[in-house]
């Protein structure tokens, strides 16, 4: 029986009734490639069509469905070129409506007069007559509703699936495996939490016969993915503990001088974060640490002290970001700060030349250098350390965790330090980063002026155009950045760099220029970059998110085109590139979302700057179908859990978690077995982290 489930599970989806080549091929595309794919791919939201009201009780606004006799054949007008309605009349003992469709041609011969229907859509009063919109509709033959009349799933979809195949067709996947799959979760923890059966909430979570049937189904799926997560970091943690003896740094006498001698007076706050790591420095464990702080927090001179720290013990550090020109850059502030300290810095990115590198590749192996900054060129395999001691990355949500691995690796046991950018609320970073000691710089540097944020339409380009005029005639630079949220998507592809190209050659064709659009090879990109960097260029107009950590303290102005379509931690890494010098700095947003989340959002930008608020409020204003993006933080994405609404859920599930590894910390039990094989399905590529084996 058992054996049975799982090979159905894992067959193509090909295997069930209904997908053929062309379909496979669009559920492909959605990552949807086995039955068990298609069983979890769970819907984004429900439409409760199973109350059946009579024509007289609909009311304006609502979507409702509704039972009806169809008493007119179907008229068609064609108010406008490109434009055919199509009505026809639909009645019950209680009263007339009239349904609508636009350029639907099908409708025309979709209806048989005198049959009856059921209908669900929009209702909308026109005057004194009530009209339906669009509506889905189905027949009353007889035969079992699928589209109408119960809780119907909507699915994330592409176009080219509709909800009606999708629905048919994930019904005919459940038919395949209900009642044969088998439970996850061993049998005390159901009990414990009151978890319901898998069979039963996968069959809710996709067709509920009742709320309470969804809600059950829902928490048992939410738990189960949040304990997996949980499990699976806590795993990690556990092997990087596991009787891994690490470097005992010394206590340094010269770091006071050279604390004394920055050009700046260290905040409270980087103070209090540097000698955390300081003393996990000391300490023989491995420092897995953590540095989070809003964007011009000053992460860099704590790295800058911890390399210092590590080179006055005898060993060598790296630092790792993530792109070329961050990586110039931070060369530059890092070797003028140890001047004079007897420290040798180099500088190790992919555009060396061979002879150059060679000289630098050699100086890292014999250990004349002693701090190397790079970028992803420091993993490769023939970079070889005498004596490495420290690895930092920067902006770390740009690398993959096993990319951080690496660079470990070519040292014995090296301490590690990680930069990110991306704040979130303090009890989210302790799940979430499960495997990591977290510190967090909570002040900025004294004397910021916060940037002044203004959200504006379409109506109003005329003078902001005049304001980035002024702005440039001044002197200042500035950023334009037209998004590109999925870079797959041909058409917003297209328009985003049409609009791009427009600013860029025709608005301001009289200014300097530069473009970035993420067609350009990286070598281009970082040419125009440059340019911008050194003020040879006013205005950048980019297509792509502006590489992160950038520091150009005269750019004064971030104008974001079509600013509903980021989340508002990016709208807030993007605000974060200007402000960084003594002049007053401004960010513009162009908002043609209309909703009132979207008008929400941006009220948050207008009001706060800091960006751990910004976080808080990005995952509350989330709807329950999105979720927050853990991709980003280097964690395996959620299907259904999301993790501001269902923090209760989060809180015992890494209760549950705990409970679990100390019983069994290989879980090597047989009730074990099944959990152990999801962590390691959705760990996959982090499986050299994993203690479990
Ligand atoms: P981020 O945390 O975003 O990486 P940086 O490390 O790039 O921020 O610092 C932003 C700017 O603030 C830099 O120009 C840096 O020199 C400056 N800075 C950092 N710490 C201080 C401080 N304590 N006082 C004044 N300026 C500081
Ligand atoms: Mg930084």
């Amino acid at each position: 029986m058992v054996e049975d489930a799982d090979a159905i599970l894992n067959k193509p989806i090909r295997y069930v009734k209904g997908v053929g080549a062309s379909r496979a091929a669009l559920f492909n595309k959605l990552g949807v490639y086995t039955v068990s794919d298609m069983i979890s791919y769970f819907p984004r939201s429900y439409e409760d069509r199973s109350n059946l009201k009579k024509i007289s009780q609909l009311t304006d606004g609502e979507f409702c469905a509704f039972e009806g006799t169809v008493i007119s054949t179907v008229t068609e007008s064609k108010p406008r070129k490109g434009l055919t309605i199509y009505k026809l009349y639909v009645g019950d003992e209680t009263g007339t409506i009239i349904a609508t469709w636009y350029n639907q041609h099908y409708i025309k011969k979709a209806f048989k007069l005198n049959e009856r229907y059921v209908f669900y859509g929009k209702i909308s009063r026109r005057y004194r007559s009530f009209e339906v919109l669009n509506p889905v509709y189905e027949k009353i033959d007889g035969r079992e509703m699928k589209n109408t009349c119960r809780i119907v799933p909507v699915y994330p979809a592409t176009a080219r699936l509709t909800q009606n195949v999708i629905r048919q067709v994930i019904e005919n996947a459940l038919e395949l495996v209900i009642g044969k799959l088998e439970d996850t979760l061993p049998r005390w923890l159901r009990n414990r939490y009151r978890l319901c059966e898998y069979n039963y909430a996968i069959q809710n979570i996709h067709f509920p016969d009742s709320g309470e049937d969804f809600r059950n189904a829902r928490y048992r799926l939410v738990f189960e993915e949040l304990l997996l997560l949980q499990l699976g970091l806590l795993s990690i943690r556990n092997s990087l503990e596991e009787n891994r003896k690490g470097i005992q740094f010394s206590k340094v006498h010269e770091m006071e001088s050279f604390v004394e001698s920055l050009p700046f007076r260290l905040t409270e706050a980087q103070r209090r974060v540097f000698s955390e790591i300081e003393k996990d420095m000391e300490s023989s464990k491995v420092m897995n640490r953590l540095v989070q702080g809003d964007v011009g927090s000053g992460k860099t001179i704590v790295a800058v002290l911890a390399l210092f720290k590590a080179v006055k013990s005898g060993y060598q550090g790296a630092l790792m970001v993530p792109t070329e020109i961050l990586a110039e850059q931070h060369y530059k502030s890092v070797k003028s700060l140890f001047e004079g300290r007897g420290i040798r810095t180099a500088l190790l990115t992919g555009s060396l030349g061979r002879k150059q590198k060679g000289e630098i590749l050699a100086g890292i192996a014999d250990g004349s250098i002693d701090v190397v900054i790079g970028t992803h060129a420091l993993i490769e395999d023939q970079v070889k350390f005498h004596r490495l001691g420290l690895v930092v990355t920067d902006e770390q949500h740009r690398f993959g965790v096993r990319q951080r691995a690496v660079l470990s690796q070519k040292g014995v046991n090296p301490d590690v330090l990680v930069m990110t950018a991306t704040p979130i609320p303090r009890t989210l970073a302790l799940i979430l980063y499960g495997d990591l000691d977290i510190s967090i710089i909570d002040e900025l540097p004294p004397g910021r002026k916060p940037v002044k944020t203004y959200v504006v339409n379409e109506k109003m380009r005329e003078r902001v155009n005049n304001f980035i005029r002024k702005l440039v005639r001044e002197g200042r630079q500035v950023y334009i950045v037209c998004p590109l949220v999925e870079e797959s998507d041909a058409i917003e592809a297209k328009s985003a760099l049409e609009l791009a190209e427009r600013i860029a050659n025709h608005d301001f064709k009289d200014l300097r220029v530069g473009l970035i659009h993420g067609k350009m090879k990286a070598s281009e990109k970082d040419k125009v970059m440059r340019e911008f960097v050194e003020g040879k260029i006013s205005i950048l107009v980019s297509t792509t998110v502006i590489e992160v950590g950038v520091n150009v303290p005269n750019a004064t102005l971030m104008v974001i085109e079509n600013a509903e379509r980021f989340g508002l931690s990016q709208l807030h890494q993007l605000r974060g590139r200007v402000g960084r010098g003594d002049h007053q700095s401004y960010c513009i947003m162009y908002n043609e979302g209309k909703t009132q989340v979207s008008v929400q959002r941006m009220k948050v930008m207008e009001e706060t700057c800091d960006g751990f608020v910004i976080s808080e409020k990005d995952l509350e204003l989330r709807g329950p179908g999105e979720f927050f993006g853990t991709r980003q933080h280097g964690l395996p994405d959620l299907k259904i859990a999301n993790l501001y609404q269902d923090m209760d859920v989060l809180k015992k599930a890494q209760e549950a978690a705990q409970e679990i590894l100390k019983k069994d910390p290989m879980l090597k039990e047989d009730e074990n077995r099944l959990l152990k094989k999801r962590i390691k399905e959705i760990f996959f590529d982090k499986m050299d982290q994993l203690s479990l084996n």
